[in-house]
């Protein structure tokens, strides 16, 4: 068994958060890691399992974040581990473009079969999200011969030149480090609590804003994330991404949907997509796509996939057969249907308690989002104003308590909820409990 199986599935604090063990490393880190790389709770974290983190002073703290969702069967998972770890044994590079391996086959057969695409379907495995977003633009353009990328607004897409380019906010991302990416072009998105626009009328606006400021015709490619991550979990008003991919369809552009984030079972089916009616001609996966290893693909029709010829396609870490081998243990669990049924049950009973307590607190404006992927904006009461200190409040109480929360949005008035999609019905209940006394205890300072 699986030594970290015998972690108890229940907050537990021994020590102040941060502990003394945590203090000193995080003055041993300040040393030598460069402040680029932030912290959102310096508590050094030693083992993990299920939905609970164990730092290194024995406090079990619950992760309503996943590493930003990407542990989403669950820290440590058996299935996972145990693969990855007979892989590690057997090779762990060979590099695919050199001496292939069986287990980055079984990957792409899995994302061809769970691909909401028609037809036939073909994928390149690479290492991050970025990297697959940067691939995907790069095939669209040699697809279409045209340059033009099309980005919605509150987009978050990656941290390389071209991906900041590519996202909403211009800090930390984009300001102050020099060039952007050419031939990037924003419109905007459908976000229904504040646009209060069908589907339909958010895609026109959409699609005339891109008419009229690029010209469809210059466009290879539209990049939307189906429920968008960093931006807030803004769910768009039904409709409006199927009227987008039409539009794309009618205007050969390539229509790429990056579930980087919104992938993999997290929002109760393999793909957010699916919950939309629409067919991307490309799609992306990588954060809970390996369980916890660094794996990401591109998905997508094989007329396009194929498109770029030999040798332009690919990296010398992409694919990578421990990672492989973990996101095959993945794909297993997927098969059996228990995350998706998981993230559906997170939806049911973490979304209703939100619901329960949005009728409690007046600043929760709007619960939202799908499975394991929901959030609740916090306004100023009665106003669609925004409202960061509480949303500061409220995660610095619940990370002092044992409960870690992470934000979202343009403003940083979203509190975010990706947990393990493995997160018992209990710790839900605690997490619950623990958010309802941070409203209360922020009302009261
Ligand atoms: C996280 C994320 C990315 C970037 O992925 P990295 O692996 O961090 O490069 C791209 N798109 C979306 C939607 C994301 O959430």
């Amino acid at each position: 068994m699986n030594t970290n199986e015998k972690i108890t599935q229940e907050r537990r604090l021994v020590t102040a958060i941060p502990g003394p063990k945590s203090i000193a490393l995080q003055q041993r880190r300040s040393e030598v890691v460069s402040t680029g790389i932030a912290t959102a709770l310096p508590v050094f974290i030693e083992r993990a399992h299920g939905a609970i983190l164990v730092d290194v002073d024995g406090n079990q703290i619950i992760d309503c974040g996943s590493g930003i969702g990407v542990t989403t069967v669950g820290h440590t998972d058996a299935r996972v581990v145990d693969a990855a770890t007979a892989q590690l044994k057997a090779v762990t590079h060979t590099l695919m473009a050199v001496t292939p391996y069986e287990s980055y086959v079984a990957v792409a057969e899995q994302l061809a079969k769970h691909a909401p695409i028609s037809g036939q379907v073909k994928s390149i495995l690479v290492n991050s999200g970025a990297e697959a977003v940067e691939n995907a633009v790069k095939i669209s353009r040699k697809y279409t011969g045209r340059s033009g990328v099309a980005v919605l607004n509150c987009a978050y897409h990656g941290r390389t030149q071209l991906t900041s380019t590519m996202n909403h906010k211009a800090a930390p991302y984009a300001a102050g480090f020099g060039p952007r990416a050419a031939d990037v072009f924003r419109a905007p998105n459908s976000f229904p609590l504040h646009d209060g626009l069908s589907g339909e009328a958010a895609a026109a606006r959409t699609i005339d804003h891109l008419e009229k400021t690029v010209s469809a015709g210059d466009l290879a490619c539209l990049v939307a994330e189906p429920i968008q991550g960093e931006g807030g979990f803004v769910v768009p008003a039904d409709g409006y991404l199927a009227a987008l991919a039409k539009w794309c369809k009618e205007n050969g552009i390539v229509f790429i949907a990056d579930e980087v984030q919104s992938g993999i079972a997290r929002t109760g089916t393999v793909y957010a997509t699916e919950h939309f009616g629409f067919e991307p001609d490309l799609i992306l996966s990588a954060k809970g796509i390996a369980g916890g290893l660094p794996l990401a693909a591109v998905t997508g029709r094989a007329e396009i996939m194929d498109c770029t010829g030999p040798g332009t396609l690919g990296g010398t870490f992409g694919g990578n057969p421990v990672s492989c081998a973990a996101a095959k243990a993945v794909f297993e669990l997927i098969a059996e249907g228990t995350p998706q049924q998981n993230a559906q049950r997170v939806e049911r009973v973490l979304g209703g308690g939100l619901r329960k307590l949005q009728e409690k607190h007046p600043a929760i404006a709007e619960v939202r989002g799908k499975g394991a992927m929901l959030a609740i904006e916090i306004t100023k009461p009665g106003t669609l104003n925004p409202d960061k200190e509480l949303v500061d409040k409220i995660i610095a109480h619940a990370c002092k308590n044992g409960v870690l929360l992470l934000n979202a949005g343009l403003n940083y008035n979203v509190l975010r909820f990706l947990p393990p999609v493995k997160i018992s019905d209990e710790l839900i209940a605690d997490v619950l409990a623990v958010i309802d006394e941070a409203f209360t205890a922020a009302a009261s300072n």
